[in-house]
């Protein structure tokens, strides 16, 4: 697409776009009586219109049948879940069996690990890329920990080379191929939360098992971003969150995958619950775990009946859009947009003052540019935020800012991307 820096043209491609309808089911922030720019659905994505009602409708349901509404209202809890797995199988590429809703993100990778971190004496690296999430770090040192490992020589993290910024696939996969003889797994994001790259999750899968690894994937980032195809590139399991791209509330409710090849291994150890129990005899209340068919039998606790609702009023939008590859074509020319803009700014200065650290090429990258403030980055995000764009900043000096195809406009992205360039002569 050729851009243009006008905001004729931006609304000329608002004014073409097929799913320009959606913004109207989202609730904007207010700045100065007006929608604020929000770029920040990276962190927490907008609240939909309807989630008010999808939980009213619970509230109601628990009001008019108490503990009944488990088994006799019209949605019966016990099995509200289900109606969350086609629209999540469809944005994971996976089958409906492979997946299910349940705790929060962090809590599910423990449990996760549980069952596809095994090491043994000679086997027992997991290999993961420098600089994840800190929750992912935490939990992957505590894991190595609890097993008796020294995580200094139990974790082997994956880094750019010097003077880059994200990683060369090659370097993961021959990172993973040296350390063949001692790896157990393989843990990688989807799409790193600083950078924005996503990684080759069907080559780091098939490297993975080539070096006899388990290989398991933090989708925080990429689930309702970019298309995957789980169930075929053979990842063995993966967790998100549903609060970022997802939209579904802060702290909502996590989702989890794991392969069919997996379903009938009885090797495989668990941290069991009564959630996880297959569905027909959960109320025998009998002893001895038998867990549920599918990811399913991974399930602990009750679930969060408010939290689903939230995450069924929020999927049930993806649905209506009709596919993920919908969203991916706006995203491309939105978050391209963002791009150019950005380019255009250092062009006009000659000197590269904003510098685009996330993949230039867009299929290793989502909705979000992550970009280095070459000078007075924190005042610049300030005069940002004053006028009403909000974004999201991470020390020392980076913007992240993630136009969303759901809700954003190529106007906010001329209007933020204006803003931007009237920094430079007002900050610092
Ligand atoms: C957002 C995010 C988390 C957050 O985990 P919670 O348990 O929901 O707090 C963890 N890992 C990654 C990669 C994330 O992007």
């Amino acid at each position: 697409m050729n851009y243009r820096d006008t905001l004729e043209f931006a609304n000329d491609l608002d004014a073409q776009d097929e799913l320009k309808t959606f913004r109207s089911e989202f609730l904007f922030p207010q700045h100065d009586g007006k929608d604020a720019i929000y770029l920040c659905g990276n962190s927490l994505g907008l609240q939909p219109k309807s989630v008010q009602q999808y939980v009213q409708a619970q509230l109601s349901n628990w009001q008019e049948h108490g503990v009944e509404g488990w088994f006799n209202s019209e949605e019966p809890w016990l099995q509200y879940h289900e109606q969350l797995k086609t629209p999540l199988a469809a944005l994971l590429g996976a089958k409906r069996e492979e997946v299910t809703v349940m705790n929060s993100l962090t809590v599910n990778l423990h449990l996760l690990l549980v069952s596809f971190y095994k090491p043994t004496d000679k086997k027992y690296k997991i290999l993961m890329e420098g600089g994840a999430f800190p929750s992912d770090q935490y939990a992957i040192e505590s894991q190595v920990k609890f097993h008796g490992f020294d995580p200094k020589d139990a974790i082997i993290e994956v880094f750019p080379r010097e003077g880059e910024y994200t990683l060369r696939t090659e370097d993961i996969l021959s990172a993973i191929e040296n350390n063949s003889d001692q790896l157990a797994l393989v843990m990688f994001s989807g799409l790193n939360y600083y950078t924005g790259q996503v990684f080759d999750m069907k080559a780091i899968t098939e490297a993975a098992h080539r070096a006899g690894a388990w290989c398991g994937f933090d989708l925080a980032h990429a689930a309702g971003n970019v298309p995957m195809k789980l169930h075929e590139w053979n990842a063995d399991f993966a967790c998100w969150c549903s609060y970022k791209y997802m939209n579904s509330g802060p702290g909502g409710i996590s989702g989890i995958f794991v392969h069919e090849k997996h379903f009938e291994n009885k090797e495989l150890k668990r941290f069991a619950g009564w959630w996880g129990y297959g569905v027909g005899k959960r109320f025998l209340m009998t002893s001895g775990f038998v867990p549920a068919q599918g990811a399913e039998g991974w399930q602990v606790s009750t679930s969060p009946v408010l939290l689903m609702a939230v995450h069924k009023a929020a999927l049930d939008i993806f649905e209506k859009v009709g596919g993920l590859d919908k969203l991916r074509k706006k995203s491309l020319l939105l978050t391209g947009f963002l791009e150019y803009h950005i380019q255009f700014i250092n062009q006009k200065h000659g000197e590269e003052l904003f510098k685009i650290i996330t993949p230039k090429d867009p299929g290793w990258r989502g909705c979000q540019l992550s970009i280095i403030c070459k000078r007075h980055g924190k005042a610049t995000f300030d005069y940002l935020s004053k006028h009403g764009v909000i974004g999201d900043w991470r020390e020392p000096d980076v913007i992240r800012l993630s136009p969303i195809p759901l809700y954003n406009t190529f106007k906010d992205v001329y209007s933020a991307s204006k803003l931007l360039d009237e920094s430079l002569s007002t900050v610092g």
